[in-house]
């Protein structure tokens, strides 16, 4: 056990935050945290046609972010082609309003991971990875439903890339407004967001009793 922060690794070339960089860190907690409350990355790679940042389903399983798709998928296949990645996550938590119109600002965490994916071959880890996405989006249901059949996960292809290469920048907090404004008055402070969730919509064909994550889930509702 450790009271420091864990870095992810030393900054590299590509990572190291160069503008305002007091709001970057690369602790391995830090991006492991981004990660986890994101559904959602975007993927940037390039292929003959150019630069393409294509948004996809993204989880964590120890030093690794997982994505899935159909074995059809041009963006996996480019991915597994040679193809250098960088993987981006982002949460918008507010607007900060300041004095200024140019001292506006957002409140924010960010990752960004570089490198190249790989295929997870290995069907008890392919089995593992998609429960974990399961796990992930609605804990508790993996038991429930009916599991992938061996021609589903034949026809899906999983990939990983390793948190080797990473960079946060993260901002919280209010204004930082320039002396020289402090007399002008008014309004200044931050508009938070909020993750709002909306009451469960039972399907016209479900005959089931909803279970506690969607009572969980509809009790969240705004
Ligand atoms: C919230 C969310 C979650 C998703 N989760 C997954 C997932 O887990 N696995 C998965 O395989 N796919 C997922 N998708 C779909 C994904 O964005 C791509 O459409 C899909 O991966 C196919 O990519 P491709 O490059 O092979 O498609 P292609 O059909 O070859 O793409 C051709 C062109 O179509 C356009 N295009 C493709 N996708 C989009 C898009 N989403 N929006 C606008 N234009 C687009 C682009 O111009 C692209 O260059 C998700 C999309 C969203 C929005």
């Amino acid at each position: 056990m450790t009271d420091h922060p864990i870095p992810a690794a030393p900054p590299s070339v590509r990572t190291r935050v160069r503008r305002v960089a007091e709001l970057a860190s690369y602790e391995q907690a830090t991006v492991h945290a981004i990660i986890d409350d994101a559904y959602l990355c975007h993927i940037a790679f390039s292929d003959a046609l150019g630069s393409h940042c294509i948004p996809t389903a993204c989880w964590r399983i120890a030093e690794h972010l997982y994505i899935h798709g159909s074995n059809g998928s041009r963006m996996l296949k480019r991915l597994l082609d040679d193809g250098d990645a960088c993987v981006t996550v982002t949460h918008l938590d507010g607007l900060v309003l300041a004095r200024s119109a140019f001292n506006h600002t957002m409140n924010y965490r960010s990752a960004m991971v570089y490198g190249q994916f790989e295929k997870v071959d290995d069907i008890a880890l392919q089995h593992a990875a998609m429960e974990a996405l399961m796990d992930k989006l609605v804990p508790g249901r993996q038991a429930q439903v009916r599991g992938g059949s061996d021609k589903e996960y034949a026809a899906t292809t999983v990939l990983r890339i390793a948190l080797d290469e990473c960079a946060v920048k993260q901002r919280s907090g209010g204004p930082q407004d320039d002396e020289a404004d402090l007399l002008h008055t008014v309004w200044t402070g931050e508009l938070p967001f909020t993750h709002g969730r909306g009451p469960a919509i039972a399907d016209v064909l479900c005959t089931s009793e909803a279970p506690d994550y969607v009572a969980a889930w509809s009790a969240q509702s705004a």
